[in-house]
C-alpha cells in the first residue's frame, strides 16, 4: 500500500490491522492533503490537527498493547456539520450557531468514536441542510473536485467534496430529500440513505423530523456498508428509532460483488426520467442509467418498467412538508440558549434581541423556508397544503408498496443532471429544487436508497439510484455492488477525482 489518500476506507482497514500502517501514518496523509488543498476545495468548515494526530497516537498506543479493536480503529474520517460533536464546534452552516460547542456527542458520533475511529474535521453543508449545492452555507463555497468550477451538489457538499478529493476516506452526510445521494452522485461517490429510523437522529441538528436521516459517503460500496453497520441500530434517545437488529450489509456488498443477480427484479421507475418524462433530464444521464439497467440485467436480473404515478407530486409534497417541520424546529434558536445573540446592550427587551439574532443569524433560504412552512401550518390553510402534502405521502408510500408486489428494488437516476456551475442556480430556487426530483420519493415513503456511480457524462460524474423496501437496505448494497464490479472489470475502477485527476491505484 503506497497511495493512502487514494485507498478505500476497507483497504486502509487492513493495513492497519496488518501492522502495515499506523493510524498516525494514515491520519497525518489526510491533514497533509487537508493542508495543501482544502484551500482550493473548502470542504471543511473546522479541522483541529492535534486532536486528530492525539486520537490516531491513542489508537496506535492501544494496538501496540494488543488491545481489542474493531475493524475501524484508526481509520479517519469528516462529520457534516450537522452533526453533534462534544468540545467540537457545531454550526450546521449557520452564522446562529457560530461559536457553539455541543456539551455532547449525536449517538452516531459516540459509536464512530467508541469504534476508534479518528475525527479529521467537520464538513462545509448548506444552512440547516436547506440545500443542494452548499452555496447556502453561511460560510464558504465548496467545490467539486472533479471541476472546481462546479458545485458539489448538497446539502453534503462538504463531505462529497472531501471524500472525492481525497481529503478524508469517507465521510457521514444527512438526508432529508436528497443530501447524501445527489452530492455522491454528482462527485462520483456512492452515497446511502438509510430506512427512516434505523440510523439514530439524537444530536443531529433537525431540519425536517420525519425524513432526516444520516448515512454513510464514500468512494466504495464496501466502505458504505462497513460505516453504515457502524452507525447503525437502536437508540432509545431517539423516539422514532427502530428497535431491530444491526443490518448485516458488508457480507452482501461481497456477496454481492460477485455478479450474480439471477432471480432479482429490477423496476425502472417511469416517472423519474422514463418515456414521456425525460423533460429536464440531461440526455448523457439517462444514456449512462440505460447502460447500468443493461449490465443488471446481463447479470442475471430481471427488468420491467413500473408506473410510480403519484412521484409526480413528490417535488411540491416535499417543499411544504420539509419547511413546516423545518419552521418548528428552528423556533429554537432565539439567541437565548446557542451560539450568536445580537442587540442586546440593555436598551432592548427579548423580544427585540430575537428578533434582531434571527434577522442576522439566518440566511436567506432559511427565511424563505421558514416563512413557507408557517404559512402552510397557519390555521385555515392547514388542511389545504400540509393536509394535502401529507395525502400525497401516502400515495407515494402506496406506488411504493405495490411496486413491491411486482419487483425487488425500483431504479432511476439519482439526479436529472450532472454538477451544475457554482452560481447557476443560486437566483432560481425552483431550479435548485429540481435537483431532487427522483431523490424525494424515497425520502417521503421512508425507505432505503443508495446513489451509485454509472459512468460519465461531459467528463462529470453520473449517479444511479436503488431503492428499497423499509428494512431492506442490504439489497440496496447488494445490487449495487454487482454494479460497481461489473464496471469495475469493463473499465477499471476511478476512486477518485483528484484536483488534478490521477492515476487509478487502488491500493
Ligand atoms: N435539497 C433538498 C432541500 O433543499 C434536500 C436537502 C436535504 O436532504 N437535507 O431541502
Amino acid at each position: 500500500m503506497t497511495d493512502v489518500t487514494n485507498s478505500s476506507a476497507a483497504d486502509l482497514s487492513t493495513a492497519l490491522q496488518a501492522g502495515e500502517l499506523s493510524s498516525v501514518e494514515v491520519t497525518r496523509a489526510y491533514l497533509d492533503r487537508i493542508a495543501a488543498d482544502d484551500d482550493t476545495i473548502g470542504a471543511y468548515l473546522h479541522v483541529d490537527a492535534d486532536a486528530a494526530l492525539k486520537a490516531a497516537e491513542d489508537i496506535d498506543a492501544a494496538r501496540a498493547k494488543g488491545a481489542e479493536l474493531g475493524p475501524l480503529a484508526g481509520v479517519p474520517l469528516a462529520l457534516k456539520d450537522v452533526v453533534v460533536t462534544e468540545g467540537v464546534p457545531t454550526t450546521s452552516g449557520s452564522k446562529i450557531l457560530e461559536g457553539w460547542r455541543p456539551p455532547y456527542d449525536a449517538t452516531l458520533a459516540a459509536r464512530l468514536k467508541a469504534a476508534g475511529t479518528v475525527l479529521l474535521g467537520k464538513t462545509n453543508m448548506d444552512e440547516f441542510a436547506m440545500g443542494s449545492s452548499t452555496e447556502n452555507s453561511a460560510y464558504k463555497v465548496t467545490r467539486n473536485p472533479w471541476d472546481t468550477d462546479r458545485i458539489p451538489g448538497g446539502s453534503s457538499g462538504g463531505s462529497s467534496a472531501a471524500v472525492a478529493a481525497g481529503l478524508a476516506p469517507w465521510a457521514i452526510g444527512t438526508d432529508t430529500g436528497g443530501s447524501i445521494r445527489q452530492p455522491a452522485a454528482v462527485t462520483g461517490l456512492v452515497g446511502h440513505k438509510p430506512t427512516y429510523g434505523s440510523v439514530s437522529r439524537y444530536g443531529l441538528i433537525a431540519f425536517s423530523s420525519s425524513l432526516d436521516q444520516a448515512g454513510p459517503m464514500t468512494r466504495t460500496v464496501l466502505d458504505a456498508a462497513l460505516l453504515h453497520e457502524a452507525i447503525a441500530g437502536h437508540d432509545p434517545l431517539d423516539s422514532t428509532s427502530i428497535d431491530s437488529p444491526v443490518p448485516v450489509l458488508a457480507e452482501c456488498a461481497r456477496r454481492g460483488a460477485e455478479g450474480d443477480l439471477s432471480g432479482l427484479k429490477v423496476g425502472v421507475v417511469t416517472e423519474l426520467g422514463g418515456d414521456g418524462h425525460s423533460e429536464g433530464y440531461d440526455p448523457g444521464v439517462l444514456a449512462r442509467v440505460a447502460e447500468a439497467v443493461a449490465l443488471l440485467e446481463s447479470m442475471g436480473a430481471e427488468v420491467r418498467q413500473v408506473s410510480c404515478p403519484a412521484f409526480d407530486l413528490a417535488l411540491p409534497a416535499y417543499y411544504l412538508i420539509a419547511p413546516s417541520e423545518a419552521s418548528s424546529n428552528l423556533a429554537r434558536f432565539d439567541g437565548v440558549r446557542f451560539g450568536l445573540r445580537v442587540g442586546e446592550d440593555g436598551s432592548r427587551d427579548l423580544d427585540e434581541v430575537m428578533a434582531l439574532t434571527r434577522e442576522q443569524g439566518f440566511g436567506p433560504e432559511v427565511k424563505r423556508r421558514i416563512i413557507l412552512g408557517t404559512y402552510a401550518l397557519s390555521s385555515g390553510y392547514y388542511e389545504a397544503y400540509y393536509g394535502q402534502a401529507q395525502k400525497v405521502r401516502t400515495l407515494i408510500t402506496r406506488d411504493f408498496t405495490t411496486a413491491w408486489d411486482e419487483v425487488d428494488v425500483l431504479v432511476s437516476p439519482t439526479s436529472p443532471t450532472v454538477a451544475w456551475n457554482i452560481g447557476d442556480r443560486v437566483d432560481d430556487p425552483v431550479a435548485m429544487y429540481a435537483a431532487d426530483l427522483c431523490t424525494l420519493p424515497a425520502s417521503l415513503a421512508g425507505v432505503p436508497a443508495i446513489s451509485v456511480p454509472c459512468g460519465l457524462s461531459d467528463g462529470l460524474p453520473v449517479g444511479f439510484q436503488i431503492m428499497a423496501p423499509a428494512l431492506a437496505d442490504d439489497r440496496c448494497y447488494r445490487v449495487a455492488a454487482a454494479l460497481e464490479a461489473a464496471q469495475d472489470a469493463a473499465r477499471g475502477h476511478v476512486l477518485l477525482a483528484g484536483i488534478a485527476p490521477k492515476e487509478n491505484s487502488p491500493s
